[in-house]
Formats: structure tokens, sequence, C-alpha cells
């Protein structure tokens, strides 16, 4: 495979290159090879079935990264399992994927009621194993093999493992270091936890261009001082991130150039970016450039993407997500499984090589969402969007978040949209109030931009009539609560589930 054929040919050839860097640790190209090797012996002691996945947990460690590339090298897609996972989850995890071997980068016991399946320390693997020669090439995973298994939330609650092979990953890779200004050996921040496909975005990026990583660590997130004091530390050239953590960034005057000086690259996705997030960046990082990049774990962390231009922010009210990337073709269908026209909505469907093969042992759910077309691996995002005349796509909401309320068809994402347009919101969320049976009423939970109102309820009365210009009554929130800042999910999008306990308090 291209990527671990370039990581060992950095490894070789500037073995001190930094490859990781946390608070506590570092690691070069030449260790970070050398201990995956280590892994990678270990494993095959271990005497697997072919291609059984190996469970990976901790956080952001350098013995996570050692472990992934271990797990490759010895033939077995990984699984990895943050320690920000709730036990629930990873026992549903461990249920489900049934993997051959759980390696624990952390010191705490991993959380989980019957793990029947051998649970090895990091540490002990390193210290039970002499340094062993190369494992041989020909046991490295290859073609269709699954390189790593991404499990996400699904509609009905129970999580799916979705499989991602190497050939994924490579169409995904290519196309990262083909179209974006990340090549030359740069610092790339590494925010998203790794149970997260957006971390993909800058992991093997990285990894493959002989960068380095920079970890943001959840310890950070929680202490927006030490968050500071790192990213000062890390002079980072590329920023990964959801919007919502350059939003959470934004609200302290001081993320700025004087603080990334070096910053050059801003890769959005995961999550709608707001124009106004984009502007504020173009206006304190005025050398970096903007991407918005959109696409589900299911197509591999991402397959479209645009250079957020200012000529784009004085057309485009909200941001395209821009176009596929070469090998991917992008069809808008409508209910009836017909292409619409241009300027039409219509799901989003993705066909090409970073398509998955489906979710791990789950049949019927895969037939559900993957399909072939003219031969090529297709998948249903249930994600609303249309083409415009240049063709870039824009997003508008997930078909699933089409409400009802008293009978009228709406989406909750339509009336944000208008939200984020009144001068009075930075951004706003709307929640779904119901009583058990139906939806009661719609709550609308707001950050509130700059104003003068003294009364909230002044500021609701003006935000209100503005949204009564722009849609029909029967879809204005009925209540509106203000917050400082939104809660995000350990993955950093806005947590819609806990904003709604937050009110409902
Ligand atoms: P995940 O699999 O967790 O990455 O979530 C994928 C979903 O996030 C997509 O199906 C979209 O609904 C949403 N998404 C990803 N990128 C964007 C974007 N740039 N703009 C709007 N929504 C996005």
């Amino acid at each position: 495979m291209k990527l671990l054929h370039h990581i060992r040919n950095i490894a070789h050839n500037q073995p001190h290159t930094i490859a990781y860097i946390t608070p506590n640790q570092e690691i070069t190209y030449g260790e970070l090879w050398d201990q995956s090797e280590r892994v990678a012996a270990f494993i095959k002691t271990q005497t697997l079935e072919k291609q059984l996945p190996i469970l990976l947990y901790g956080h952001m460690d350098v013995s996570l990264v050692v472990s992934f590339l271990g797990s490759v090298k010895a033939g077995h897609p990984y699984i990895p399992v943050d320690i920000s996972i709730p036990a629930e989850r990873i026992n549903h995890i461990i249920t489900s994927a049934k993997p051959g071997l759980i390696i624990n980068t952390t010191n705490q016991l991993l959380p989980c009621n019957d793990c029947n399946v051998r649970t090895i320390a990091f540490e002990q693997i390193l210290v039970d194993l002499p340094a062993t020669g190369p494992v041989d090439q020909s046991n490295w995973v290859k073609g269709n093999d699954n390189f790593y298994i991404i499990y996400t939330s699904g509609s009905t609650g129970t999580p799916k493992g979705v499989q991602i092979s190497v050939n994924n990953l490579q169409s995904f890779l290519n196309w990262m270091v083909e179209d974006f200004p990340i090549n030359g050996q740069l610092i790339f921040l590494n925010q998203a936890p790794y149970s997260f496909d957006l971390s993909v975005m800058d992991l093997y990026p990285a990894l493959m261009t002989g960068g380095t990583l920079f970890a943001v660590t959840k310890e950070m997130i929680e202490k927006p001082k030490f968050l500071f004091e790192e990213l000062r530390r890390s002079n980072a050239h590329v920023w990964t991130s959801t919007p919502s953590f350059a939003q959470m960034c934004l609200m302290d005057p001081s993320f700025n150039e004087d603080l990334l000086p070096e910053l050059s690259v801003f890769l959005f996705c995961g999550e709608v970016l707001p124009p106004g997030i984009c502007q504020q960046l173009m206006t304190r990082f005025p050398r970096a450039k903007c991407f918005n990049t959109y696409g589900p774990t299911e197509a591999t962390v991402a397959v479209t993407s645009i250079e957020i231009s200012n000529e784009i922010m004085k057309d485009c009210p909200t941001l395209p997500i821009g176009k596929p990337k070469q090998d991917t073709q992008i069809l808008l269908l409508d209910e009836n499984g017909n292409l619409v026209s241009n300027g039409e909505k219509g799901e989003i469907i993705i066909v090409g090589p970073g398509v998955s093969k489906g979710y791990l042992g789950q049949p019927e759910l895969t037939d559900k969402a993957f399909f072939t077309y003219k031969g090529e691996q297709a998948y249903r995002t249930g994600d609303a969007g249309f083409m415009d005349s240049r063709g870039h796509l824009f997003y508008q909401g997930r078909i699933d978040f089409q409400i009802k309320l008293h009978g009228y068809r709406m989406e909750l994402e339509e009336i944000e949209y208008q939200l984020s347009q009144s001068p009075f919101v930075q951004s706003a969320l709307v929640i779904p109030i119901d009583s058990g049976e139906k939806i009661e009423y719609l709550l609308a939970a707001i950050i509130p931009a700059k104003h003068t109102f003294e009364k909230e309820y002044q500021l609701t009365s003006a935000i209100k009539k503005d949204l009564s210009r722009m849609i029909p009554a029967y879809m204005i929130p009925r209540k509106f609560t203000y917050f400082n800042e939104l809660p995000m999910t350990a993955n950093g999008k806005m947590d819609r589930k806990r904003i709604k306990e937050l009110v409902l308090l």
C-alpha cells in the first residue's frame, strides 16, 4: 500500500523527523516504524483468523498510532475506540465486531462487562517481545482488505461498524495530497478523537507526507488556557476540525495570526460551516485558506471540497460543500430514484472507490444503504442537496430531520439556516420538544450575536420578526433559550441531545 510504503521511506530516510507530539510524549518516524513492527510481530504470534479486527483503546497517545500501524502491518484492521466512548457502547462494539484482540494503551481498565477477548496492555507488548526483524510485507493489509472499522451512531441508536478498505483509504489520501496545499512536511493539528473519522483527515495525510501531528487532547479542550498554550507551542500549519471547535476557539480574541503565525490551511468537515465563522477566520488569519469539505464515514472521511474565497462568501448566503473528488461521482435522486435537474433538491448519493463495502456483520443495513451503480460502489447518504449552475454542491440538511408539527412538514435545518441569517444570531439549533407521542413545539437554542437589547424578550421578538419575513409562522420556534456556548459531542459536533436535556431541566 502506498501509505505504508511512504511511511517506511520516511522512517528510513529521515528517522529523526518527529511524527507525533502529545502534551507529554513525542515519537520520531524511526521509532514509530520500529515500534509498530514489534506490535505487528506480537499480533502475528496470536495466530488470529485472517482480517479479524483488533480493538485499540486509548486517547491520542503515541502508542495508539503505533498500534494502528502495527495492526495493519500484521494484516488486521483496527477499531479505534476513544476513552470518551461510554461503556455500553464499547460492549456493543465488542459483541458485534468480535475482535480477535484488544490492545489497551491507557493505564485504566477497559470499561466492559464481559470482555471475553484477550486484552493486553500496550506497554506489555513492548516488554514481552524482544526487538524483531521487519514483519514480512506480504502480511500487510492490501486491496479490498479492511484497514480500519469505525463505529458511527445509527439512526436506530445502535452503532454501525463502517468497514474502510485499503483501497478506500488510498483513494481518499490521493485526493488529499493532490488537491490540498498540505504537502511539504507540515505540522498538522489533530483535534478529532480517533474514533471519529475526521481524525483520518490529519493523521494519514501528515504521515504520508512526512509531516508532524500535534495532538489536541480532551484535557486541552476542557482547559482553554492549556489549549491556547499548546496551540502556540504547536506552530501548526494545517488545522482540521469541526466548525464548532473553531467557533469555540474564536470566542477568545487571542485566537488569531499571532497565536498561530504559520497557519496556512483550515480544513472543515462534519457539519455545516456557518459563513460567520468562516468570515471571522478569514479576518483573523488573512493568510490562511479555508476549505469546506463534506462526506460521511461510509465514503471515507470526505468526498467534496471547496476553498471558500471572498467571492464565494459574497455570492452564497450558505456555503457550498463544493465539487466531488476526481474519482467520485455525486448523484442527486428524488424520492422515486430519478435524477433531479440542476438546482433541484435530491438525496446525495456518493459513487466511487472511497465508498465502503458496508457495515461489519450487518448485511441488511448494508443492503439498505449501499448498492452498485454502473459497476461502482454507491452509498445513499440520507443528506439532501442541490447543485448550482457552476457545479457546486450545497448541503440542505438531513432527509430524516424532516418533522411534522401540527400537520405541517418542515425541516429543522431550514429554520436553523433562517435563524442564522438574523444579525442578532451567531449560532442556532432548533430542537423539537415532544410529549412522547408527537411534537408539541419547537425550541430555539441560540448563541446571540452582539446586540443592544436590555432584556431577553426584546432580543427574542427582534429575532422572531426577522424570521417572520422568511418562513411561515408555523415554523417559528415557540420558545427561545440563550447560551454563551452550545455543548459539543465528543466528536466536536453540536450536541443536540445534551442541549435538549439542558433546556428541559
Ligand atoms: P460522520 O459520518 O460522523 O462524518 O457524519 C457525516 C454527516 O455529517 C454527513 O452525512 C452530513 O450530514 C454531515 N456533514 C459532513 N460534512 C458536512 C458539511 N461540510 N456540511 C454539512 N454537513 C456535513
